[in-house]
């Protein structure tokens, strides 16, 4: 029987955020071990998940959890929280060892306050434990911040190829897979590594969409060649200010260390002669508004860009609800983070009158407080199961106890205690409200929100609020990132 643990942990770090990923927040979320990451994981599809799938097709492997904990995005890690998940994995794997392979679904864009290349020193340290001869594998986001340290101290590294992620599975079970025949004497993987100094605008991360669909379609010729076991296009996450920050591309080839160089630099070249088209900006706020108010039906989907949960923000942004109240729309459904309107609303009971301020509370960076006067329309502990497509393959949701409320002007907003973003249409549904039903939908989030949106939308818009992920890098303070990078220099030279 081959025995191969898993660990890890998943954070996508927004250094810009106000909010440290502290050990507190952790645990909140969860820090899972043994047979509570399969009750949460196995029937996800998650990389957990794809990992298990193996598991099942062959029965000469056995897939052990350890340790797992899965944070929303907000700021850097605090030291007294990365140490603890890192001891907590280590001391996990050496307790159950020796094992014959190591899987780790990280997120790749973890960022400690102190170190910064958080899922690097993961890896680097789960190497010294094992030792050179035991095989790792490691299943990444496809925002990872790919790093040196990462790629050599791993043996085979998987990465999500869609964006919003529907592969999450697939990914990892390939990992999974190549790890078994590394195990087996089958495979010898070597890895190459190319790190353009180049930054992808969130908003030109679609991979359905140009200019992705073509990098990708010559990463799927270069897959067909002999000898290339996987192949990764990483799109990397920008609110990270690290030295890694920006794309790559990871080649792996069975032996063949110079053609995995050759087709990493080619994707690399490739990526660089789209630069300009990768980096398009969205849509300006009034612009996005009259073109909404103008559309013959709805829902009009408007992508909140500037607050996009999912990257690290803090989901209580009422940047766009001012401006739409202004245009006078009368029909529109936003979620807002706000806990303490939560409580009042809990107090009040459903169907009470309410008159107050909600939202844009967490900073300076997400808009004022929202005055409204509306009626509670119901109220939830905000856990709902989404089985169809979502982003990343999760199911189980848990925005905290919430509250749906109309307003006086006919809007209604779902008021949540965590910023959940809008990536499963079951956030409204499972307090009865029907989003089909309104002429606007304000999704917090520019890719996750899409699976769950996109069959019921009219029509899209990515708008380009303010915010800590807002779509203009060049709002942002970097002091770590490599320079020069494109766009940030756009006079930036490569090769
Ligand atoms: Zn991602």
């Amino acid at each position: 029987m081959i025995r191969i643990a898993t660990a890890g942990f998943q954070h996508e770090s927004n250094v810009f955020s106000a909010v440290p990923a502290t050990l507190a927040q952790f645990e909140r979320a969860g820090i899972l071990r043994g047979a509570a990451i399969r009750a949460e994981y196995e029937a996800s599809r998650s990389s957990l998940a794809g990992f298990w799938a193996v598991e099942r097709e062959d029965p000469g492997v056995h897939i052990e959890p350890l340790v797992f904990s899965r944070l929303t995005p907000m700021g850097a890690i605090t030291p007294e929280a990365l140490e603890y998940l890192f001891e907590r994995i280590l001391d996990a794997l050496r307790a159950g060892g020796p094992w014959d392979g190591v899987l780790l679904p990280l997120h790749g864009a973890a960022v400690g306050q102190a170190c910064h290349d958080a899922d690097g020193e993961l890896i680097k340290r789960v190497r010294a434990l094992v030792g050179p001869q035991v095989p790792i594998g490691v299943a990444l986001d496809m925002h990872a911040n790919v790093s040196p340290r990462m790629v050599m101290n791993a043996d085979i590294t998987t990465v999500y190829q869609t964006n919003p992620h529907i592969d999450a599975f697939e990914q990892a079970q390939a990992c999974a897979r190549l790890l078994v025949r590394q195990i087996r004497g089958e495979v010898r993987p070597c890895s190459a590594l190319a790190t353009p100094p180049l930054v992808v605008n969130i908003l030109c991360q679609g991979t359905q969409d140009e200019p992705m669909a073509t990098l990708l379609r010559r990463a799927d010729e270069h897959r067909r060649r002999p000898g290339v076991l996987t192949l990764s296009v990483v799109e990397g996450y920008p609110y990270a200010d690290v030295a890694e920050m920006g794309m790559s591309f990871i080649a792996i080839t069975d032996g063949q260390p110079a053609l995995a160089r050759e087709i990493a630099d080619d994707l690399a070249a490739t990526a660089w002669s789209l630069r300009e088209a990768l980096n398009q900006g969205g849509t300006p706020m009034d612009e996005a508004l009259r073109r909404a108010l103008a559309a013959p039906r709805g829902p009009v989907v408007l992508f909140d860009v500037g607050d996009n949960v999912g990257g690290g923000s803090p989901g209580d942004s009422t940047h766009l609800l001012h401006r739409a109240r202004e245009f006078g729309a009368r029909s529109v459904l936003q979620s807002l983070c706000d806990a303490q309107a939560v409580r009042e609303c809990v107090a009040a009971g459903v169907g009470a009158r309410m008159e107050f301020a909600v939202g844009g509370k967490s900073d300076d960076r997400h808009g004022r407080p929202l005055p409204v006067r509306a009626q509670v329309l119901a109220l939830s502990d905000g856990r709902y199961e989404d089985p169809g497509p979502t982003h990343g393959g999760f199911r189980h949701f848990d925005d905290g106890p919430s509250a749906a409320l109309r307003t006086d002007e006919g809007w209604t907003l779902v008021l949540t205690s965590r910023g959940g973003g809008t990536q499963s249409l079951q956030q409204f549904r499972h307090l009865g409200v029907e989003p089909t039903d309104h002429h606007i939908l304000i999704a917090k989030g520019v890719h996750s929100p899409r699976p769950t949106v996109e069959p019921v939308a009219a029509q899209m818009i990515w708008v380009a609020t303010p915010g800590v992920t807002s779509a203009d890098l060049g709002t942002f303070d970097y002091a770590h990132r490599r320079r020069p990078m494109y766009p940030l220099e756009p006079g930036a030279v490569w090769g």
